[in-house]
């Protein structure tokens, strides 16, 4: 039965809803509750989404990772944008590393969020009914079921049946777009303890204590109680395989220090001497032209340091760019061409508590 379009009732104990059909094998569902699913065991489901212009569905794939105790619930999310992949490798080695039988609590991974994007390899959602522009997926959290386009209406269908109530924590995996590329990298906002001490057992190159973005799923589930942050691996399109590695290891330290799985952590942000600030200097193009980087990402820069070059088709440099702050170099361009206004890099630093910036910090 499909009630599409029309507000139901709210139900403060949903269960998990099968729509009676079977794709690839796998179940669809259109609605979940993990606490009704069997324990011990792995669960795949194809979560129903929003139709497409042709009446048929976009389909989420999800696995429940259900231990044999109940314990804390923790989903890790990977794909609302369509050109970052590395996050999928994450999350995958992540579930395939978890045995249900000897699990306390729950471990969900949502992957391809995003699918028309996904199929594309591009960032946003192409909307027929905004003139095919893009949505950015990671800036209309919670969504509306009765919205104006289809992805704002996915992703209600996400928050409202498949997200609510299944979970007390969340990972968001992201990599920076087509044409640049950030270290490996955490948007954590500091002003939550917890999230604090989860963003600090990933072994990662950078940590922005950040208070966050409006719209984007983290912030959404900040806001709504339940702690999350979102980690960078990289660049877009391809698989990193030493970043993916590192945020497998920080992932299985959070299932660990949550008791889901048993062990000790391995390294964290302390073993590897993660740089830590609050704060984002972006460099800009100022003419157009070919662009020399200088510096890779995580280096340390120093003010006054010379970051960049440019050159006009004849050669001659047309521009130089220096470090405008002493840090580390969080995301870098990776196109050789940058027209004015281009982001050249993005540098994180340290300034004083009250003064961390808010705009600086374009997450992906
Ligand atoms: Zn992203």
């Amino acid at each position: 039965m499909s009630l599409r379009g029309v507000a139901e009732p709210t139900h403060l104990e949903p269960t998990t809803r099968y729509t009676g059909d079977v794709m690839q094998g796998v179940a669809v569902i259109s609605q979940l509750n993990v606490s009704d699913l069997e324990p011990g065991r792995k669960h795949r489901f194809f979560f129903q989404g929003i139709q497409m212009g042709t009446g048929q569905h976009w389909y989420v794939p999800i696995v429940v990772a259900k231990g044999m105790q109940a314990g804390k619930r923790i989903c890790l999310i990977a794909g609302i944008h369509g050109d970052e992949l590395n996050g999928v490798d994450a999350v995958q080695r992540t579930m395939a590393s978890l045995d249900p039988a000897t699990m306390a609590g729950t471990v969900i991974a949502v992957y391809d969020l995003c699918r028309p994007a996904r199929e594309l390899i591009q960032r946003g959602w192409p909307s027929t009914a905004k003139g095919h522009r893009e949505v950015d997926l990671n800036r209309v959290w919670p969504g509306d079921e009765a919205g104006e386009d289809a992805p704002t209406r996915h992703v209600a269908l996400v928050w409202n049946r498949l997200f609510r109530g299944n979970f007390d924590l969340a990972i968001d995996y992201h990599t920076q777009s087509i044409g640049g590329e950030y270290a490996l990298f955490v948007f954590a906002d500091y002003r939550n303890p917890e999230i604090q001490r989860i963003a600090e057992l990933f072994p990662v190159q950078l940590i922005k204590d950040d208070p966050g973005e409006p719209g984007s799923l983290e912030t959404t589930l900040v806001q709504s109680g339940i702690p999350c942050m979102t980690v960078e691996i990289g660049g877009p399109r391809g698989f990193d395989a030493a970043k993916v590695a590192i945020a497998v290891e920080g992932s299985l330290n959070v299932l660990k220090h949550y008791g889901i799985i048993p062990g000790v952590c391995d390294r964290t942000s302390k073993e590897v001497g993660t740089f830590i600030g609050n704060a984002m200097a972006t460099v800009r193009a100022t003419t157009g032209g070919y662009l020399q980087t200088l510096v890779d990402v995580n280096a340390a820069v120093t003010p006054g340091q010379t970051i960049a070059i440019q050159r006009n088709v004849f050669g001659d440099v047309v521009a130089e760019y220096t470090a405008p702050v002493a840090g580390r170099v969080a995301t870098i361009v990776r196109d050789a061409i940058a027209e004015p206004g281009t982001r050249i890099m993005q540098i994180l630093h340290s300034v004083d508590p009250g003064a961390s910036d808010h705009s600086g910090a374009l997450r992906k």
